[in-house]
């Protein structure tokens, strides 16, 4: 059978959604040092269309963690497969993450920019999925709050596949 995907959120509601975060974030930072550290690879889309939102400049910088085991359910083991190399010693740091799951991977992505010695670390999250959180992550800009349906689109992938499509989608293999 063909997998099924059913939209979630269309290019539109995206593009209002990502603007709405903008004004929150240029509101709370203008003046500010920020620095957006994305959060690779789902959220390479979101981020590049944030930054065109914000209405200020912000410097740029990935991490990549990835979560032993495979599938789609996160094991709860990180490992940091790529740290960044911006010093943000003294600087307001936004960590920029697609979806925000059971909480594990932004969680240990906190803990390793806080032992950079940042001025402060918040998380802006395009989805929020909190029917499985199991630690409590403070997400200061969440965009959408989805349930627990598996999504692809946008930059999110599914074995590496259907990053390029415009919207959200909800896939039902
Ligand atoms: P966590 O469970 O640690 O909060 O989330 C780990 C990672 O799993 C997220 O960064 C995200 O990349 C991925 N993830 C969680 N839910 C989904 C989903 O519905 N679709 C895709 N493509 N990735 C997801």
């Amino acid at each position: 059978m063909m997998p099924e995907l059913i939209p979630i959120l269309s290019a539109a509601e995206l593009r209002r959604l990502v603007l709405d975060l903008a004004q929150r974030i240029e509101a709370d930072y203008r003046g500010r040092n920020l620095v957006l550290i994305g959060v690779l690879k789902g959220s390479f889309v979101f981020l590049s269309d944030l930054i065109r939102q914000l209405g200020m400049p912000v410097k740029v910088d990935f991490v990549q963690a990835s979560s032993y085991g495979n599938g789609t359910e996160s094991s709860g083991h990180i490992r940091l497969s790529k740290g960044i190399g911006l010093d943000i010693r003294g600087q307001d740091v936004l960590v920029v993450e697609d979806i925000v799951d059971t909480g594990l991977t932004v969680r240990w992505i906190i803990d390793y920019l806080t032992s950079l010695q940042p001025r402060s670390v918040t998380v802006c999250a395009l989805i929020n999925k909190p029917a499985r959180r199991e630690v409590d992550v403070p997400i200061a800009y969440a965009g959408y709050v989805a349930g627990n349906g598996f999504l692809v689109g946008y930059g999110l992938d599914y074995a590496e596949q259907y990053r390029h499509l415009p919207d959200v989608c909800q896939l039902n293999l």
